[in-house]
């Protein structure tokens, strides 16, 4: 990543943190996790993506999407910033297409992914029906 646009400090300071950890996100998707029964490794970082949460033995994992920085497609959180237009959107097609290949590689090598999106956690139901569909393959 060595795209960088000339960005003021306040907005520099908030991009060293896409990579932040213990967001509330995924906080709630931890606990959902342990209410499941699952147990589960953070930010794995040994397969491709590093999954904020997996399970190598049972082959699944969960990556936790922040709706601004990956862009999720028709979510209201997923805003274009007004100023440096062209770089935002050439950054959130790069992340969305990262995020596709890691998901792609950990398919391929039999896991069941789960990406759950930060607006998803509000939704206690959806997310444990979410969790729980990659937990227990059918
Ligand atoms: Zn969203």
């Amino acid at each position: 990543m060595r795209s960088f646009a000339p960005v003021d400090p306040k907005r520099s300071l908030l991009m060293g943190r896409i990579r932040q950890r213990g967001t509330s996100a995924e906080l709630i998707v931890g606990s959902a996790l342990r209410e499941l029964g699952a147990s589960y490794r953070l930010n794995v970082r040994s397969l491709p993506g590093s999954p904020d949460f997996a399970n190598r033995r049972r082959k699944w994992a969960v990556f936790v999407h922040g709706c601004f920085w990956h862009h999720h497609t028709g979510c209201r959180r997923a805003t274009i910033p007004k100023t440096n237009e062209a770089f935002w959107r050439e950054k959130f097609v790069s992340n969305r297409s990262r995020d596709a290949r890691a998901i792609k590689v950990l398919r391929k090598a039999g896991f069941r992914v789960a990406i759950v999106w930060e607006c998803l956690t509000s939704d206690p139901s959806r997310l444990r029906a979410k969790l729980s569909n990659i937990l227990e393959p059918s």
